[in-house]
């Protein structure tokens, strides 16, 4: 079976990993230190804190905001369920917005009819790997006080109008599991804008543990004295998974040049075929094309699916609309209530992508798919 997605090691990731192995620090070492300062440096300069998942990355977020009960989150359902519920599970009540049927990503106009004074934060989606609308939504946001987030799980590496992913909301979220576009095994990371919610995501990530002494309540102890002000997880990443993500981050670029050159490719042998809609991009966008979101006309998704996975063919389905899910369906969220992201989802079909990925396979990909819908 050829996988939807996959990671590419090399010999040189082995080797970063290894070096760990052989060294003194196992976690919370040099490797977690220079990645944390790699990614970074990508994401336009604001301090990055490493993490274990993108899911813990949007809890952390979500902390590091202070969203409890009595705040609403707006956020896409066309997403991976951990957008809305590491808020939920906060205690915020989630507000789900429409997507722009063409593209798959939140509509600033659905947004803007669901603000209140209880928003707090608008959470997007760069849903398969071109950044959302953030110019509309952050002055959306300034409006009622709240804040953007980005979950850029699938968009590292991209870019909106010449800044990059982590330069675009007042705080990203990344991860780095091992089909997205870099890995470090399990791992995410949470870029903030803003220094004060920087070190609240650093604190909430390692058990809420301060350390600066100008900080401590408790002023008599000892050289060894650390305390806690607010309760937080230990969602530290290791330094393995931070010495492979560094190694990676090399190679960003060329698993750019690589998915780039393979969606181009699909576009082009299906662009205009009856009964297929290719992506669209936004304009003034660089993404980084995460998923490959073709979108099967007629009625025939579930069909198509069935027929490519018996091909041999990892196709996928990115997403069902997140308050389907029975939990969210349990607090009264009722389907109809984004007929966008509905209608996407039931067409919705995700071809292979990954940069091993030959022209062989592709190809074979687009024959096997042409054959069917012919
Ligand atoms: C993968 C993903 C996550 C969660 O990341 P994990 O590292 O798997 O926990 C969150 N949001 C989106 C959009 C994702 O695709």
């Amino acid at each position: 079976m050829l996988p939807y997605g996959r990671q590419s090691i090399s010999e040189e990731d082995i080797e970063a990993v290894a070096a760990v192995l052989r060294g003194d620090w196992l976690t919370t070492g040099p490797a977690v230190t220079a990645f944390e300062e790699a990614i970074s440096a990508v994401s336009g300069g604001h301090r990055a804190v490493s993490c274990t998942s993108g899911t813990a990355a949007l809890h952390i977020a979500y902390a590091a905001l202070g969203i409890g009960s009595g705040d609403e989150v707006i956020t896409t359902p066309m997403t991976f369920v951990a957008t809305a519920s590491c808020a939920a599970m906060l205690g915020a009540r989630v507000v789900f917005a429409d997507i722009d049927y063409s593209t798959g990503l939140i509509d600033p106009e659905a947004v803007s009819a669901l603000l209140t004074a209880q928003s707090k934060v608008i959470a997007a989606v760069d849903y398969a790997g071109q950044s959302a609308d953030y110019p509309a939504l952050q002055s959306l946001a300034n409006k009622v006080g709240a804040k953007t987030l980005a979950d850029a799980a699938h968009s590292v590496g991209g870019s909106a109008n010449g800044r990059p992913v982590g330069d675009l909301a007042d705080i990203t979220t990344m991860s780095f599991f091992p089909t997205k576009n870099l890995t470090t095994g399990e791992g995410g990371a949470v870029v903030c804008k803003d220094e004060k919610f920087a070190q609240r995501a650093h604190e909430f990530h390692f058990i809420g543990l301060v350390r600066d002494p100008s900080r401590f309540e408790i002023t008599d102890e000892g050289p060894w004295h650390q305390e806690v002000h607010e309760y937080g997880v230990n969602y530290r990443l290791t330094d393995l998974g931070a010495a492979l993500g560094l190694s990676q981050l090399r190679r960003l670029d060329e698993f750019k040049r690589r998915r780039t050159e393979i969606t181009a490719r699909y576009n082009a042998a299906f662009a205009g075929v009856d009964g297929l809609r290719t992506p669209v991009q936004r304009a003034g966008v660089d993404p980084m094309w995460h998923l490959y979101p073709l979108r099967v006309l007629g009625g025939r998704r579930r069909e198509i699916f069935e027929r490519m996975r018996a091909a041999g063919i990892g196709v996928q389905v990115n997403y069902i609309p997140v308050y389907w899910h029975p939990v969210f369906a349990q607090q009264g969220y009722r389907r109809g209530l984004c007929p966008n992201a509905e209608r996407f989802y039931a067409e919705e079909l995700s071809l292979p992508l990954y940069p091993a990925l030959t022209d062989a396979d592709v190809d074979r990909v687009i024959e096997t798919l042409l054959s069917l819908v012919g």
